[in-house]
């Protein structure tokens, strides 16, 4: 894979996506105030069976540039609606769960049509998808990502911002495009205890999200002195390694069976605003 990740990619792709060696690894999303699980991000594993598991900084770059990110973003997709109705017909409680996409996906296809028709084949509601683009996908003038973005927000989505704070123009953005939530980058937190500045700017962020009506979750919480920050300066969700790694579906976590309650409780919602 090292050698040549664009050779490796071009050859197994195709057989990875029919193997089903693509999985989708869950990573929980906490309130920040109650620790209760909101939601879970997806993200892609790809377990090849010589090369073992290969992590999505290798392979996502290179399925962009051979133009076949919106396949990986599909499939990702399917797989998380299929998940969603097992959990369902089990009886269980679903949470949402956000999936990536890359600008490309706009340029590619009708990307919110062809994710509508995989949510309307599953059954799914619409709430319990909510998109995560990147910042840097943000870059420039746009129409296609813009366009997709309107219609993923005016059918009922949740469209948020990944990786806040980490590309050149991220208030610009905020400016330009809707968001219903930041997801901050986790660059801020790496070297808070050592930089007093990156406290303030993560104070800054919160509050003026909260200014604007947008949510805020930050990324990457490793260590519960950053929890404590984080509750203190009032940023609403939290994800990361100190709360949970990525897994596969656990269908007691991932239906909130392991929760003392409802973690789709309509108070809370109301609280929240979401
Ligand atoms: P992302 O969407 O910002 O996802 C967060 C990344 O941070 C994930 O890396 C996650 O495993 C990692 N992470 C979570 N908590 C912590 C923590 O506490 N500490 C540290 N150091 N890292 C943490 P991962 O899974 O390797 O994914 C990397 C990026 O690849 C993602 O960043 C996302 O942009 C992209 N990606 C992953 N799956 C997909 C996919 O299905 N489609 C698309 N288009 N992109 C994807
Ligand atoms: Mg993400
Ligand atoms: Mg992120
Ligand atoms: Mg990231």
């Amino acid at each position: 894979m090292q050698k040549d990740p664009g050779r490796f990619v071009r050859e197994r792709f195709d057989q990875a996506i029919k193997n089903q060696d693509i999985k989708v690894y869950y990573q929980p999303e906490v309130r920040a105030l109650t620790g209760r699980i909101c939601g879970f991000e997806a993200l892609a594993r790809w377990i090849d069976p010589v090369e073992g598991m290969i992590s999505p900084g290798a392979f996502i770059p290179e399925l962009e540039a051979q133009g076949r990110i919106h396949e990986l973003d599909l499939y990702m997709i399917r797989q998380v609606c299929a998940g969603q109705q097992r959990i369902e017909r089990a009886g269980l409680t679903l949470t949402r769960t956000s999936v990536n996409l890359s600008r490309l996906d706009f340029e590619a296809c009708d990307i919110f049509s062809e994710v509508e028709a995989i949510r309307q084949e599953y059954g799914r509601k619409i709430g319990y998808l909510n998109i995560e683009i990147t910042e840097s996908a943000f870059n420039r003038d746009d129409r296609a990502l813009a366009e997709g973005m309107k219609k993923f927000r005016e059918a009922g989505y949740q469209v948020w911002m990944d990786d806040f704070g980490s590309g050149y123009s991220s208030l610009n953005n905020l400016k330009d495009y809707t968001f219903d939530l930041l997801k901050i980058d986790m660059e801020f937190l790496r070297d808070f205890e050592e930089k007093p500045q990156s406290k303030v700017i993560l104070a800054a962020i919160v509050n003026m999200a909260k200014q604007l009506g947008i949510h805020t979750l930050a990324e990457g919480v490793e260590t519960q002195t950053q929890v404590a920050f984080l509750r203190d300066i009032g940023c609403e969700k939290l994800q990361g390694y100190y709360i949970g790694r990525p897994a596969p579906m656990d269908e007691d976590i991932m239906s909130g069976r392991k929760e003392a309650e409802d973690i789709e409780d309509a108070t809370e919602d109301a609280y929240y605003g979401d």
